[in-house]
């Protein structure tokens, strides 16, 4: 009989990828067990997912290997959505997925599958595997609305950003039109069905694992699990485990951002990265510049090339990515603020005493390497479940401030974008002072949670008897 071990399965992309791969290192670290991650790649396998897979392969925590994803184009509609032919693709990775086990010189007796793999699940169980489990590298909310969506598509009528009144998620925060993930605006879209599915498909696995912990989400964990207002359609057991977030990168890092970042006042700089796909239009890139300048803040602008900007020629090259600058922006800022256009070393960037607030476009992993910093946010949501981290972190738990109007549909003016980093960074009033407190406090719990006996701690290693990973 082999020793027990992990399969773990990443879904395309990197924003998927990251977390899987984090969760890999964290398994095999703390529990000393063998862990095999499929990862399944874009087709174009980008040179960050590529490096990503590189580095973590490099620690030798987990043993990586690489499946290219199938073509589904013939599987879906022309205009299907990213989050429709992740779901499709996962599915069809089937058979390779299945080709790949057996190859595997050590059979995984447990399999873990990422938000988007739970087309995969039942693989598990036609090649023996004792357990199935769901990895959500979201928070705790994001999981029971996935959970509660197949009772809300039969109770509401309409389109949900049409109600009156927040939607009731037994047990947890309501969720209104200004939460409502991407995949929610539109029910006739096939990535709703796609994603209706898959809030079914969950409690069919035998426990989920979520990246949060008690302390930052303890009410609506509760309510997740047995005898909580939210168990008749959970089901299966809930494991809070997080924060898993990365402790250093996998890019180099370049000497011009550090040697500047050096050079500031401690916790001076706003840090403005809207993650790893993130772009703004051209007029609130306009905007955004605008603001950051009237802010009178220093600042460190991870900028892409705006969606709309009509340039010459294609292209990512520097001089494309700041034509959406104002003119004369970068020599006017240039001392106050350091404009990159390339990949950046992020979790070390927040780690640096220089950075004061985090302009964010709020994805979970931006989230949680900020929290586990202590550096407040200002929330800048933009697709996917970021408005209800948005709201999560402004309302719930209070180590951020967002902008006023829903960001994808309207552009922040750049007086708003100058009052909200003034708050995060100066703490010139109660609120920003607050919301620092919290950060710090935050921070603290996120460390509390991972120190032997900790919550997350004790949730993990109750999790790993459970499939005998551990004895
Ligand atoms: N990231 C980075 N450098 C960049 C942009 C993003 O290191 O220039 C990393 C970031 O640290 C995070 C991930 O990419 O780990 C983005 O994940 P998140 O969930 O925040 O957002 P997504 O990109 O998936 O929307």
């Amino acid at each position: 009989m082999d020793k027990p071990h992990a399969l773990l399965v990443a879904s395309p992309g990197l924003g998927h990828l990251i977390p899987v791969l984090e969760l890999g290192n964290r398994l095999s670290s703390v529990l000393n067990v063998h862990i095999n991650v499929l990862a399944v790649t874009s087709g174009s396998s980008s040179q960050t997912e590529t490096e990503a897979i590189r580095a973590a392969a490099a620690s030798g925590a987990c043993k990586i290997t690489e499946l290219p994803s199938v073509d589904v184009n013939h599987l879906v509609e022309p205009d299907a959505t990213v989050a429709t032919k992740i779901f499709v693709t996962m599915r069809a990775m089937k058979p390779a997925a299945r080709e790949a086990v057996k190859s595997m010189s050590r059979k995984p007796t447990v399999m873990i599958v990422d938000f988007f793999g739970t087309g995969l699940m039942s693989l598990a169980d036609e090649v023996g595997m004792t357990g199935k489990y769901v990895y959500v590298p979201s928070h705790a909310w994001f999981l029971a609305v996935m959970v509660y969506l197949p009772v809300l598509d039969k109770v509401v009528e309409g389109e949900y950003v049409d109600i009156k009144e927040p939607m009731k998620i037994p047990g947890c925060k309501p969720v209104g039109p200004k939460e409502l993930m991407e995949t929610m605006l539109d029910r006739s879209d096939r990535q709703y069905r796609e994603c209706l599915q898959g809030g079914e498909e969950i409690p069919t696995s035998d426990g989920v694992l979520v990246n949060t912990w008690e302390e930052l989400q303890g009410n609506t964990l509760a309510a997740l699990r047995q005898d909580g207002k939210l168990s008749r359609v959970m089901k299966v057991p809930v494991y809070a485990i997080g924060p898993i977030v990365r402790t250093n990168g996998s890019v180099k890092k370049p000497d011009s951002i550090f040697q500047w970042l050096d050079q500031q006042p401690e916790r001076s700089v706003v840090y403005v990265c809207l993650g790893s796909g993130g772009t703004l239009s051209l007029e609130q890139t306009m905007e955004l510049a605008c603001g950051l300048e009237l802010s009178g803040q220093r600042f460190l602008w991870v900028l892409r090339r705006p969606t709309s900007y009509l340039g010459a020629s294609s292209g990512d090259d520097d001089d494309q990515v700041c034509a959406g600058l104002p003119d004369g922006f970068l020599d006017r800022t240039s001392g106050v603020g350091l404009v990159v256009t390339q990949w950046a070393p992020q979790v070390e960037i927040l780690s640096h005493g220089s950075i004061g607030g985090f302009l964010s476009h709020c994805g979970w992993s931006s989230v949680l390497e900020s929290l586990t910093k202590g550096v407040p946010i200002v929330a800048w949501p933009l697709y996917a479940e970021q408005w209800m981290n948005a709201t999560l972190l402004t309302e719930e738990i209070g180590v951020a401030v967002r902008t006023s109007e829903l960001p994808a549909k309207e552009v922040i003016g750049q007086e708003e974008v100058a009052v909200l980093v003034r708050k995060i960074v100066v703490e010139e009033d109660e609120e920003g002072r607050k919301i620092r407190a919290k950060a710090e406090e935050v921070k603290v719990s996120s460390e509390r949670a991972w120190t032997q006996g900790g919550s997350s701690h004790s949730s993990l290693f109750e999790w790993a008897k459970r499939c005998h990973l551990v004895s």
